[in-house]
C-alpha cells in the first residue's frame, strides 16, 4: 500500500486530493540525481544561471489564478490574498534574483586577492504552510541562483500547490536541479540527515532546534527563519487611530498565522482606555468566512491543533483574569472569531507563546521600562514595532529583535535581510550578506 498525505480544505474539510509520500529509497535517488544536476549547473555562467531562473519564474504567470484559487482552497486565505501572494513570487522573482546575482559575483579585494562565493551543493528547502509559495520561492530562489540544487520539502497541509509550481517551474529547469519531495515531519529529518549541504528552513522554532540538531553531524549549513512572539508597544503619544489601525490588522492578518504579527501589546495606561475602545471597533468590523465568501476577512484556523491551541491561550488567559472585549472562548472550529483581550499579563499563553491566530492580546504599563523589559522578556526576537512621536526611536534602540519599526510594520525596506534575533533564528536571507549565506566563501589570493 502507497502512504498518501491528503490535502484538507480547512473551511469545509473537504478533500481536494492526494500526493504520495516520498519513501526513504525514493529520497535517496532524488539525492544522487540532485547531485549530478548541481554539477552541471554550477558550470553554467552565473548571468546564464540567474536568466534561466528569471525566466522559469515569469513563466508562472498565466498560472495566476490558478496557484492562487489552489492556495486559497488549500490553506484557507482568501482569494485577494493568494492573488497577492502569487504576485509577489511571479513579479519579484526577476528583482531577486539580480539582487542575488550581484551579490554572489566575485569580488577582487585588492592585493591579487578574490572573494569567491561558490555554491554549496544541494539545498534542502523546507517551508511552511501560511504563505506556501512565497516562503518556499524566498529560499529556492536564492540557491539555485547562487548555484545549488534544491530539493524542496513543502508543509504536509500545501502539497498541491507546491506542486503545481515546481511542474511549471521545471518546464525551464534542466532536468534534477529542482526536485519537491512529500512528507511530514519525519521527512524533513530524513532530508535533513541525508547528503544534502544546506537546510534553508522557514518554520517553527522547536523544529528549527531539531533540526540542527541533526545538521550536526555533518556540520550542515543553516537558514533558519522560525516562529516569533512580536511585541507592540504603543506609547502617550502616539497617534491612537494609527496604532488601533495596525494592532488589528498585524494580529488578524492571514488569520493571525503570519511570523510576524502583532501577538501582545502594551499600551501606555493614560491612553489605554481610548485604545482599546478604538481597536474593539475595528476589530468587531472583520468577519471570518471561508475563502470565497467575498465579505470574510478573517479565514479558517489551517487545521484542528492549530484551532485548539489558539482556544487554549484564550481560555487560559481567561481563567487567569484577562478581560475579554470582543470574541472570547466560545468559538467553533475551523474559525476564530475576531477576539480582542485586555489586561493580559505574564504568565499568561497569550503573553509567553507564539499564539497564531487572530486575537488582539493588550496589556496596560505604568512607565516606559516596563513595556521594553515585557517586550524584551521572550526567547523569540523576531519583529518589534513601536507607535509613538518623540522618544519612539530611543525606545525602538532597546527593542531585542532582528527586525524594529517606528509607527509601521517590521521589514521589507529594499534589498533588506528577513532576519530574527534570539531563537527567531539565524541565518538569513535577503540582503548582500543574506544571499551570501547560500554559497561557500573563498579567498582567493593569487
Ligand atoms: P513547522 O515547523 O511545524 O513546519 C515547517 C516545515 O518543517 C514543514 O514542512 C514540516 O513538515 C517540516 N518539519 C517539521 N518538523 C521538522 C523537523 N523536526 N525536521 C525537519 N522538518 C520538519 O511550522 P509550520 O506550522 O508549518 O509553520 C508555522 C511556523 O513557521 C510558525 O512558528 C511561524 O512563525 C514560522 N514562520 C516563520 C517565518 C519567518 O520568516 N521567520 C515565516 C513563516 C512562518
Amino acid at each position: 500500500m502507497t502512504d498518501t498525505l491528503k490535502s484538507i480544505n480547512p473551511a469545509t474539510g473537504e478533500l481536494l486530493g492526494e500526493v504520495k509520500i516520498t519513501t526513504s529509497n525514493e529520497l535517496t535517488t532524488i539525492v544522487a540525481s540532485a547531485r549530478l544536476a548541481f554539477k552541471t549547473w554550477r558550470q553554467v555562467p552565473l548571468n546564464e544561471r540567474a536568466d534561466i531562473i528569471a525566466r522559469a519564474f515569469s513563466a508562472l504567470e498565466p498560472k495566476h489564478q490558478e496557484l492562487a484559487s489552489l492556495m486559497s482552497q488549500e490553506m484557507g486565505k482568501d482569494k485577494r490574498r493568494s492573488m497577492g501572494e502569487v504576485s509577489g513570487v511571479i513579479y519579484g522573482a526577476p528583482y531577486s534574483v539580480q539582487d542575488v546575482a550581484m551579490a554572489v559575483k566575485p569580488v577582487d579585494v585588492g592585493g591579487n586577492t578574490q572573494m569567491q562565493y561558490l555554491p554549496l551543493g544541494i539545498c534542502a528547502v523546507i517551508s511552511p504552510w501560511n504563505y506556501p509559495l512565497a516562503m518556499a520561492s524566498n529560499l529556492i530562489i536564492p540557491s539555485l541562483v547562487a548555484g545549488n540544487a534544491v530539493i524542496f520539502k513543502p508543509s504536509e497541509e500545501t502539497p498541491l500547490v507546491a506542486n503545481e509550481m515546481v511542474a511549471a517551474l521545471n518546464e525551464y529547469l534542466p532536468p534534477g536541479l529542482l526536485q519537491i519531495v512529500h512528507g511530514a515531519k519525519d521527512l524533513g529529518q530524513k532530508l535533513v540527515e541525508s547528503d544534502v549541504n544546506l537546510i534553508a528552513f522557514t518554520g517553527s522554532m522547536l523544529a528549527g532546534k531539531d533540526i540542527m540538531k541533526r545538521a550536526a553531524s555533518g556540520l550542515k549549513r543553516l537558514i533558519m527563519e522560525l516562529g516569533g512572539n512580536d511585541p507592540m508597544i504603543v506609547m502617550a503619544n502616539a497617534n491612537i487611530n494609527a496604532a488601533a489601525r495596525f494592532a488589528v490588522a498585524s494580529s488578524f492578518e492571514n488569520a493571525g498565522q503570519m511570523c510576524i504579527s502583532t501577538e501582545r501589546i502594551y499600551v501606555d495606561e493614560r491612553i489605554a482606555d481610548a485604545f482599546e475602545k478604538r481597536v474593539t471597533e475595528i476589530a468587531s468590523q472583520y468577519m471570518v468566512g471561508p475563502w470565497n465568501d467575498a465579505n470574510a476577512n478573517i479565514g479558517p484556523l489551517i487545521n484542528v491543533t492549530q484551532f485548539n491551541k489558539v482556544k487554549s491561550h484564550i481560555d487560559d488567559a481567561v481563567a487567569k483574569g484577562a478581560h475579554v472585549l470582543l470574541g472570547g472562548p466560545a468559538q467553533q472550529a475551523p474559525y476564530i472569531t475576531p477576539t480582542v483581550i485586555a489586561n493580559i499579563k505574564p504568565d499568561m499563553l497569550l503573553e509567553q507563546e507564539e499564539t497564531f491566530g487572530p486575537v488582539v492580546a493588550i496589556a496596560r504599563y505604568q512607565a516606559i521600562d516596563e513595556a521594553i523589559s515585557r517586550a524584551n522578556d521572550s526567547v523569540y526576537g523576531l519583529g518589534a514595532v513601536v507607535f509613538g512621536a518623540q522618544g519612539a526611536d530611543i525606545v525602538a534602540q532597546q527593542l531585542e529583535a532582528g527586525m524594529v519599526a517606528i509607527n509601521q510594520g517590521v521589514g521589507g525596506g529594499g534589498n533588506t535581510p528577513w532576519v530574527g534575533a534570539k531563537q527567531s533564528g539565524f541565518g538569513y536571507r535577503g540582503s548582500v550578506e543574506g544571499h551570501r549565506q547560500f554559497t561557500q566563501v573563498r579567498v582567493l589570493s593569487k
